[in-house]
């Protein structure tokens, strides 16, 4: 028997792992080409051919759409300016209704409410942590406007019933694909299944350009109304002979030349560099499989799951201890990975608290002292955001368990000694049980 790092015995590493590192000699030359040019952004906020930015811009819009299959994809400076833009392209405002998830980022659910609009949360599926199609279909009402689906940890939503859901009522579906970029559902590029998909390129993602995002669409329309939000829409509106004038209040979510020469060469390294993460994660799947305390879901059939973060459901029946000891148990057997000491062990018990349980979402204060959107003369529904509101949700937060420990460039060597970190806590499961009594009496 060997004494668990948590108890004081060895761990079962010390040296770093290694850092994820996308950045390299093409994106420096990428740069240095933006810089002889002396032009870091051409956009110009008026009806004039710079409307739509500069070279740089619009060679890696046109690269995005043909890599993602999608007629048009316009870059934005964020996702979460990519998710209002898609949000006013829709039209969505006061007095609507956007279906959400709790288990996102918050931005997922929030992006409604700078239009006017409120979220109503449905519930996920615990297996895939995706929205469930059930769950959307009983919180649809005649205010229900539009969807905002996230396709978490890189694993796509059901999409098929929810478009259909969406059909028949004509509602607008927004894909958040911040964490799935060259993810398929069913054999199909996400992004283009519903009527606009949200990437993101924010540093911590797949692919970065340090902060960027970019919005696919396979309609023109929504393709122009994107545009305009982006990029100061009411003093443009009138030159270009748009006359739909709703959600027309115009921001800067433009992308400068440089992230977009940057953008150019991470594209093309994405697929490569997600293949790599995919062999990691099926070797450490296939050295994890034996233990019966962790439940590693399976992806639906003809799906590609591009693994943002590697989820598992713990099972503490089985172990025999509650989750976060088991996790504090593996972390100390594991070491920081270069570039993210702060962070502690890229491993954790937990990802969010539903986003309804927000103090926003439970006092219903937004802008300044009023209500404004949740209540009021504009909206007639009446949402209640309180706990128990999405129970899959809730629970699923107490048994995951997420980890970034399959990163390339980690080699099968270290991806080893992540599977002997796991298999030596369940080896050594009575410390941690004679453990947690000590703990209980002290
Ligand atoms: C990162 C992320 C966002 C926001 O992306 P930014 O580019 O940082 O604005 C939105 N949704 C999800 C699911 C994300 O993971």
């Amino acid at each position: 028997m060997t004494k668990l790092a948590l108890l004081g015995g060895p761990q079962t590493r010390t040296q770093p792992f290694p850092a994820y590192r996308t950045i390299g000699a093409e994106e420096k030359a990428a740069v240095s080409r933006v810089m002889d040019t002396g032009c870091l952004s051409k956009y110009l906020g008026a009806h004039h051919e710079d409307f739509m930015g500069g070279p740089e811009v619009r060679a890696f819009e046109a690269d995005w759409a043909a890599a993602m299959g999608a007629k048009h994809a316009l870059a934005v400076n964020s996702a979460s300016s990519g998710l209002h833009a898609a949000i006013g392209a829709a039209g969505v405002g006061p007095g609507d209704e956007v279906i959400v998830t709790p288990w996102s980022i918050t931005v997922s659910a929030t992006a409604p409410m700078v239009f006017g609009a409120v979220p109503v949360f449905a519930d996920i599926d615990p297996n895939t942590w995706t929205l469930d199609p059930a769950s959307i279909a009983a919180r649809l009402t005649p205010r229900t406007k539009a969807i905002i689906v996230v396709h978490i940890f890189g694993q796509a939503a059901d999409m098929d019933p929810v478009m259909r859901l969406a059909g028949e009522r004509g509602l607008t579906v927004i894909e958040d694909c911040a964490q799935i970029p060259f993810g398929r559902y069913k054999g199909r590029a996400v992004g283009t299944l519903g009527h606009m998909g949200v990437f993101s390129l924010n540093y911590h993602k797949h692919i970065h350009t340090g902060e960027g995002g970019v919005v696919t669409t396979n309609d023109a329309r929504l393709a122009e109304r994107v545009a305009l939000i982006r990029n100061h829409a009411e003093a443009v509106v009138a030159g270009r002979g748009v006359t739909d004038l709703n959600n027309m209040l115009g921001f800067n979510f433009r992308m400068g030349e440089i992230e977009a020469a940057i953008g150019r060469c991470q594209l093309a390294k994405g697929p490569s560099l997600i293949e790599a993460r995919l062999d990691n994660v099926r070797r450490l799947e296939a050295r994890l499989n034996g233990l019966p305390e962790l439940h590693i879901p399976v992806p639906r059939e003809g799906d590609k799951h591009v693994y943002y973060v590697h989820a598992f459901r713990f099972d503490a029946r089985r172990a025999g201890i509650d989750r976060d000891l088991y996790v504090e148990a593996v972390k100390a057997e594991l070491p920081l990975t270069e570039g993210r000491e702060g962070e502690g062990v890229l491993v954790r018990a937990g990802y969010v608290k539903p986003i309804y349980l927000q103090p926003m979402f439970r006092d219903q204060i937004c802008f300044g002292g009023t209500r404004y959107p949740f209540q009021g003369p504009h909206y007639a529904g009446r949402q209640d955001y309180r706990p128990g509101l999405c129970p899959h949700a809730e629970a699923a937060n107490a048994d995951i368990i997420i980890h970034e420990l399959m990163r390339p460039p980690m080699t099968d060597a270290d991806i080893a000694d992540v599977a002997t970190a796991f298999h030596k806590v369940h080896d050594n499961l009575d410390q941690l049980r004679d453990l947690a009594r000590t703990r209980k009496a002290a």
